[in-house]
């Protein structure tokens, strides 16, 4: 389980992810990183209002909400703040519903007003992810 964070900004995400680093690219306002745990899964976390907030600071990065991969066996759930994985408790089976819920309907009310990459990474995720 990782502590510490480093991140890159890039242009395209690369085939193969480092561990404990977070690949930024603002081209399609999206982050990608390996599950903190160690499993290997591949964790996207797309940047927007209805997804996730991408804080930088110069030095530290953070991500805003938390990021629980439910869908992962290792059901690992944390967040990264100022470089740091915070780790927090597993979902229950009714939070992830309720989550679920929340960013569906986030999403079809807000979807129109999405560019296309996003619109593409948010289809990639909800197909794999949710
Ligand atoms: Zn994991």
């Amino acid at each position: 389980m990782k502590k510490n964070v480093t991140f890159k900004f890039v242009k395209t995400i690369p085939d193969s992810l480092d561990s404990g680093i977070v690949y930024i690219t603002t081209y399609y306002n999206t982050a990608v990183h390996k599950c903190m745990c160690g499993c290997g899964n591949e964790v996207v976390t797309p940047l927007s209002p209805s997804d996730w907030e991408l804080t930088y600071n110069g030095e530290q990065i953070s991500l805003y909400p938390s990021i629980g991969n439910w869908s992962f066996e290792c059901q690992s759930h944390y967040w990264i703040k100022n470089n740091k994985v915070i780790w927090a408790e597993k979902w229950s089976k009714r939070q992830i519903k309720a989550r679920r819920r929340k960013q569906s309907r986030e999403r079809s009310s807000k979807s129109c007003t999405k560019s296309k990459p996003v619109l593409f990474w948010n289809k990639l995720i909800s197909y794999f992810t949710f």
